[in-house]
């Protein structure tokens, strides 16, 4: 059986669908048989939020303990790609705008004119404050230019998406619809002078909102919100206590199907966190992950849907060589269902395009879900 990773060429570094046409393999063309089995594929897609320190620069100051967990990305980000390259998993690496630079130096002393801020309590510092001006030896964790480049040369092709510019909430009362649209903009023009093209979007802290500007800035996907069971309850020590309660006896993680909403685009359905070992979920061992992993796994070929594992890179910082092995038993059990031909390993991009193409099976906003699920 074909699965369509076997057609996937990312559109990077300046290809046009044409050439992305082109470079298909030989008896691999979406032909009429094809559409019949992607109809019924089930997928395995990984997205990794790649923000070194944007994501955390909030309450990650000097001394912090997590700082360690930081440094270790770049290590993770080789472990990662040697896996995915081994396992030939083409994930999907949202990454901040910022690390985009190589160097960044101000403009006439100040940082970043061009860019509107949030609003912000009466006097909080400007929004870039802790911006230090330098390059990806003097400030690495601000500068990821280096990584964005050695994902891009994986041989097995990874799709890069976004994360928004400097790691925006799109839901926070001070990101406007136009701010948000800039940071969107910004992080376009960075990753075009690197022959890039952004299609799939992750929303800062998974929150999701301006729905509607995806589209016009070359958006076709978005990962999903958490939905698991235990962010259903109320309040933020039973949501903690009902997850580890979850992760230790490893319950099959949801899996679903890509919904095409009004906007155009298709949110692609979250699974599974894919956590460190800090916090209480260092109380999770390995194995446990790797049996919820497969789990989820086994339920996406059972039902057909969506199982979505995701990450940051960082989160593989310490305790890295542990973590890259639980997360390559889950893949490579993945592989091996895809070899025998009951699972596609496809990114979100890539899922986004076969459901706007009408190519695999999806929900569509407003409608009636699908009556044959079971
Ligand atoms: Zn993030």
């Amino acid at each position: 059986m074909a699965c369509p990773e076997r057609v996937y060429v990312p559109r990077t570094r300046g290809q046009s669908d044409d050439d992305t046409a082109a470079r298909r393999e030989p008896g691999q063309g979406p032909g009429r048989d094809e559409q019949a089995r992607l109809k019924k594929c089930a997928v395995l897609t990984v997205s990794l939020d790649l923000e070194l320190i944007w994501g955390v620069r909030d309450h990650v100051g000097p001394g912090h303990p997590y700082l360690n967990w930081l440094q270790g990305v770049r290590p993770a980000v080789r472990a990662l790609l040697t896996l995915f390259a081994a396992a030939r998993v083409p994930a999907c690496w949202a990454a901040v705008g910022h690390l985009f630079y190589e160097e960044y130096r101000g403009e006439l002393g100040r940082k970043h004119p061009e860019m509107p801020r949030p609003t912000r309590p009466a006097g909080a510092p400007d929004w870039y404050a802790d911006l230090p001006l330098g390059d990806t030896r003097s400030a690495p964790l601000w500068y990821g230019a280096d990584l964005i480049e050695q994902i891009a040369g994986c041989p097995v092709a990874q799709e890069i998406g976004g994360h928004t510019f400097s790691h925006l909430a799109a839901t926070d009362p001070g990101v406007t619809r136009e701010l948000f649209a800039a940071e969107l903009a910004k992080s376009n023009e960075l990753a075009a002078r690197r022959g890039l093209r952004l299609r799939s979007l992750v929303f800062p802290r998974n929150r999701v909102g301006h729905l509607d500007v995806l589209r016009e800035h070359g958006y076709v996907a978005y990962r999903g919100p958490n939905s698991e069971w235990y962010w259903r309850l109320p309040g933020r020590k039973l949501q903690a206590a009902g997850r580890l309660a979850s992760d230790l006896a490893a319950l099959t993680p949801p899996v679903d199907l890509p919904v095409l909403k009004r906007q155009g685009v298709v949110e692609v359905p979250h699974s599974m966190f894919f956590a460190p070992f800090w916090g209480p979920a260092r109380l999770v061992p390995a194995g446990a992950r790797v049996a919820q992993g497969i789990r989820g796994l086994e339920r996406a070929v059972r039902r057909g849907g969506v199982f979505h594992i995701y990450s940051h890179p960082h989160n593989f910082g310490q305790h890295t060589a542990r973590l890259v092995d639980a997360l390559g038993a889950v893949l490579y059990h993945g592989a091996r269902l895809r070899d025998r031909g009951d699972l596609c390993i496809l990114p979100m991009g890539r899922i986004a395009e076969l459901v706007l193409s009408g190519e695999i099976e999806h929900r569509v906003e407003g409608a009636l879900n699908h009556a044959d699920r079971k």
